[in-house]
C-alpha cells in the first residue's frame, strides 16, 4: 500500500496517510491506544479508530479522528475481572467483530480508493490480542503493527512460553494438573527476575490451556505483523528489549511511557471525580497515599475490610478509588462498595473516597507521596512517571510479574504476598511514607525520583523513545 516520497507531516505532502486503529475494549488498553493515535496525529497522520459498541469510546472528546462502529453481537456485556473470563471475552471478540471488521474495513478502502489523490491508508495498529481482526486486514492488503500495552518482559515471556512449559515450570497437561504449591517459589532461572508464582498461569491449572492458545495467538500476532509498537522505555527495561530485538524478526519501536509522551485527550471509560484534585491541593507535599486497583481487578469482602482498616491504621491521609463492582459477589445495592462500619468516623477529615479518579493528574499531584498499586502496566508506568514508591497487590495476568520488577530489579516499591492483612498493609505504607527513619523507605523513595528522571529523559528531545518515534512513523511511510 501507499507511496514513497510522502510525509506525514509536511512540506512535500501530496497525499496524507491514514492510520487505522483497533483496541482491544478495556481500560488499559484503550489509553495507550490513544495516546498512540495523539502522537501520530501530532506528527500528521489522518486517524480512524474502529471500536466494539462494548466499551465504545466517546468520540466527541477526539473531534480530529473518525470512528468507525463495528457490530460486536455475542460479547458478553460485563467487563471481564478474571484472567480466565478476560481470555475468553478477547476470543469471543475476536469471532464477533471478524465479519463485520472485514464489511467496513473494505467499504472504508473502496472509499478510499475514490479520494486516493488526497490520502491513502498506511496500515492498521492492533492490540496484538486481536489476531483475527489482524488477518482480516491483510486480507484486504493492509499491513498491520501490533501494540502491546503491556512490559517488554511480560511479552518476552509469552516469547517463552512453550519452552516455560517444556521445562516443566508450567504444566503442559491443562485443567488436571495444576503447578504445585510448593514450586511456586521457584525461581524461572531462564526468565529472571521471575519466580513461578509471578507467571500468570502458574497458580491455576484451570487457565493453563486458554492461556497457551492466548499467547500464541499474541505471538504470532506480532511475528505476522510489520512491527511491534510497545509502550515501554529502554531505561526500565533494556536487556528485556534488547532479547525481544534478537528474537523477533520484526523492528520493535519502544516509545513509552506513551501517557507522558502524547498530547492525547482523555479516553476514561468512567465519569472522573475531578473533586479529588482540590482536595489533594489541601494537603501536604508528598503526603497522600493514593490507591487505586484499575478497572478490571475486584476483591472479596474481606480482602476491602483489610484494605481499608490497613488504610485508617496507619494515619495517613489517603485518597481511595472503590469502583463500582469491585466487591466480587456484592449486590448491585451495595453500590458503591461498603467500607466497614466505622472506617468514616476514625478517617474523618483525612481521606477521601471516590468511584474513578483522574489518575494521572492524581499521580502528579505534589499532595500524593505514594501510590498502592494493582499494578496494571498503565498503572505500573504511571507510578513510575510519577516518582512515588508504590505499594504493589498483583491480582492476575501480568500484574504478579510488573509487581516483582518493581520490588525486586527498579526496587521502588514493596509487594504484598499472600492475604491481605491490615498489619502488614500499615506497616508497608509506614515503610514507604515514614519521614527519615525508615532507611528502606528513603531508598525506595529516592530509586523512585531517579526513575522517574529516566523516564522524563527517554520522551524528551532525543530520547530513547523520542527517536523510536521518528522510525516508527519512517516505517509506517515505507509500508
Ligand atoms: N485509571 C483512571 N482512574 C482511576 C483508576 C485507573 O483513570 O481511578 C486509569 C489508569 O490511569 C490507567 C488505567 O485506568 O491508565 C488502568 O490501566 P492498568 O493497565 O493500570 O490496569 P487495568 O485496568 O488494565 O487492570
Amino acid at each position: 500500500m501507499g507511496s514513497v516520497g510522502h510525509t506525514a507531516t509536511g512540506t512535500r505532502t501530496r497525499r496524507r496517510r491514514r492510520v487505522l486503529f483497533f483496541s482491544l475494549p478495556y481500560q488499559g488498553h484503550i489509553n495507550p491506544m490513544f495516546q498512540l493515535a495523539g502522537l501520530l496525529h501530532a506528527r500528521g497522520f489522518a486517524i480512524t479508530v474502529f471500536h466494539t459498541h462494548f466499551n465504545a469510546p466517546d468520540a466527541s472528546q477526539h473531534p480530529a479522528y473518525d470512528f468507525v462502529p463495528v457490530q460486536d453481537d455475542g460479547m458478553p456485556a460485563d467487563s471481564p475481572d478474571t484472567v480466565q473470563v478476560t481470555v475468553e471475552h478477547m476470543f469471543a471478540l475476536n469471532r464477533a467483530c471478524e465479519a463485520p471488521f472485514r464489511e467496513r474495513l473494505a467499504a472504508l478502502l473502496e472509499q478510499q480508493q475514490q479520494h486516493a489523490r488526497e490520502e491513502d491508508v498506511a496500515c492498521l495498529v492492533a492490540d496484538a490480542h486481536l489476531l483475527t481482526l489482524m488477518d482480516v486486514a491483510r486480507g484486504l492488503g493492509v499491513p498491520t503493527l501490533a501494540l502491546r500495552t503491556g512490559s517488554a518482559a511480560c511479552f518476552r515471556w509469552f516469547m517463552a512460553f512453550p519452552m516455560l512449559c517444556d521445562k516443566g515450570y508450567l504444566s503442559a497437561q491443562g485443567v488436571q494438573s495444576p503447578v504445585a504449591e510448593s514450586q511456586l517459589d521457584m525461581p524461572v532461572m531462564e526468565l529472571p527476575p521471575y519466580r513461578v508464582r509471578d507467571l500468570p498461569s502458574a497458580a491455576s491449572g484451570a487457565t493453563h490451556g486458554l492461556m497457551r492458545e492466548v499467547i500464541s495467538r499474541a505471538v504470532s500476532a506480532v511475528k505476522t505483523s510489520s512491527g511491534l509498537i510497545i509502550n515501554t522505555f529502554d531505561a526500565l527495561e533494556a536487556d528485556e528489549l534488547a532479547s525481544l530485538r534478537s528474537d523477533l524478526a520484526v523492528p520493535v519501536f519502544d516509545i513509552g511511557p506513551l501517557h507522558v509522551h502524547s498530547p492525547a485527550a482523555s479516553s476514561s471509560l468512567l465519569q472522573q471525580d475531578r473533586g479529588c484534585l482540590d482536595w489533594l491541593d489541601a494537603q501536604g507535599p508528598a503526603s497522600v497515599l493514593y490507591v487505586s486497583f484499575g478497572s478490571l481487578a475486584s476483591m472479596s469482602a474481606s480482602d476491602l475490610a483489610e484494605t481499608a482498616w490497613g488504610i485508617a491504621n496507619s494515619g495517613r491521609p489517603f485518597l481511595l478509588v472503590l469502583r463500582p463492582g469491585i466487591v466480587r459477589g456484592a449486590p448491585p445495592t451495595q453500590q458503591p462498595p461498603q467500607l466497614p462500619d466505622s472506617f468514616d468516623a476514625e478517617t474523618r477529615g483525612r481521606g477521601m473516597v471516590v468511584s474513578w479518579a483522574p489518575q494521572e493528574e492524581v499521580l502528579a499531584h505534589p499532595a500524593v507521596g505514594a501510590f498502592w498499586t494493582h499494578c496494571g502496566w498503565n498503572s505500573t508506568l504511571e507510578g513510575v512517571c510519577a516518582g512515588v514508591p508504590m505499594l504493589c497487590h498483583p491480582c492476575f495476568g501480568d500484574q504478579m510479574g510488573n509487581a516483582r520488577y518493581v520490588d525486586h530489579v527498579w526496587r521502588t516499591g514493596l509487594s504484598l504476598d499472600g492475604e491481605l492483612e491490615r498489619g502488614k498493609v500499615e506497616a508497608a505504607i509506614s515503610t514507604m511514607m515514614g519521614s527519615g527513619e525508615s532507611e528502606t523507605g528513603t531508598e525506595l523513595r529516592g530509586r523512585a525520583r531517579e526513575l522517574s528522571r529516566r523516564a522524563a529523559e527517554s520522551v524528551a528531545k532525543a530520547g530513547s523513545s523520542d527517536l523510536n518515534v521518528d522510525k516508527l512513523v519512517n516505517h509506517i511511510l515505507s509500508l
